[in-house]
């Protein structure tokens, strides 16, 4: 089929296992792109610290320059140094390009069995403020202080496009996740603003539940939430729990969303265990790409990727270690491949 619309797309692959699954990612896209008449213009930057070798910058300006052009950007993780070394680049760039809501919908595939069968809920996670502020200073030797910050502005935006995404898609119940009897101010002021905003969404139940508990609450039934709204840390911590519900961190998407840009990248890390060896699960990336299509109004692109996906779930043959297979990464991109060649209907 001649393609018809072609976007342009700021490719970060990353580093540890971003490279593979963004390969992965892109030949999977290819292909979906070539079926629907959908082509795409990968603009590619190394960012980190394989960037700082390269260029002496750990996010180069060309990066910025790219991502403010084309305004769509997929990454594969960029591993931040713990304890030290440069600010983390993910934080970086939600930052600069003011990427406030962290969109990570966690939803079981089908045929994967794990101990909560049909999971669909989402995390909307704050993504500029709170304990990522990287405001830290040494008050005295062996005293440290790190900034909690939390806005109105920043609060009321991030539940605004929590309730406006529930009303648009009849998702019936946000949980406001807080610790906000413990940190009155800040907490206080998030929980403030989301029964602010939640007042114009009389069609949407609202309820709010302190962090600790919602840990026990997730893990005892995780079935009483739909969509849980949260400052950035809390969701941080969430988001990774509540992967594993579905098979863990090979498979969640996410979205970092802004009023101008959009960067689509999944919730694992760079996982340098298993870098370089063929063993990632690009899963939770293609489904960032199936969030980045729908993103760029590409349907039936997204669609095939997402059915595709399914279907080698479905059949079960060629998954990845993390989720019971044996199969590596190339091998799982090839499955994905057949299964848009040759699609079975679901059962
Ligand atoms: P970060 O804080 O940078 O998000 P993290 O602490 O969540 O990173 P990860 O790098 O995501 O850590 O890795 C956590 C564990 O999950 C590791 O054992 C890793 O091998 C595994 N893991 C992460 N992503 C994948 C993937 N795509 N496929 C298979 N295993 C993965």
């Amino acid at each position: 089929m001649a393609t018809k619309r072609t976007h342009k797309i700021t490719l970060i692959p990353g580093d540890g296992i971003g490279p593979e699954v963004s390969g992965a990612m892109v030949k999977v896209l290819e292909a979906a792109g070539e079926a629907t008449g959908v082509g795409f213009e990968w603009h590619e930057y190394a960012a980190g610290a394989d960037a700082f070798e390269a260029t002496g910058e750990y996010i180069p300006k060309a990066l910025y320059e790219s991502v403010e052009q084309n305004k769509v950007a997929i990454k594969g993780p960029v591993t931040t140094p713990v304890g030290g070394g440069f600010s983390s680049i993910n934080v970086t760039l939600r930052k600069k390009f003011d990427l406030y809501a962290n969109f990570r919908p966690v939803k079981s595939l089908p045929g994967l069995e794990t101990k909560y069968p049909n999971i669909d809920m989402i995390i909307v996670r704050e993504n500029t403020e709170d304990l990522y502020s990287g405001l830290e200073v040494e008050v005295v030797p062996g005293v440290v202080q790190a900034l909690k910050i939390i806005t109105e502005k920043g609060s009321s935006r991030i539940a605004q496009f929590a309730f406006d995404y529930a009303k648009k898609h009849n998702r019936k119940k946000i949980h406001a996740i807080h610790k906000a009897n413990i940190m009155k101010l800040s907490d206080g002021l998030f929980l403030r603003c989301c029964r602010k905003v939640s007042e114009g969404f009389p069609e949407v139940e609202y309820k709010e539940h302190i962090v600790d508990n919602t840990c026990m609450q997730l893990v005892l039934n995780p079935y009483q939430y739909d969509i849980i709204l949260t400052e950035n840390l809390y969701g941080d911590i969430l988001s990774d729990l509540c992967s594993a519900f579905v098979g863990g961190l090979g498979l969640v998407p996410g979205a970092n969303l802004g009023a101008e840009c959009a960067i689509f990248e999944a919730v694992h890390g760079s996982a340098p265990d298993i870098a370089g060896q063929d063993k990632a699960n690009p899963t939770a990336l293609l489904q960032s790409a199936v969030l980045m299509l729908h993103h760029l109004n590409e349907a039936e692109a997204a669609e095939r990727v997402q059915s595709g996906i399914e279907q080698v779930y479905r059949e079960g043959k060629t998954l990845t270690r993390d989720v019971g297979g044996s199969a590596g990464t190339k091998a799982f991109a090839d499955a994905v491949l057949a299964a848009m060649e040759s699609p079975v209907a679901a059962k």
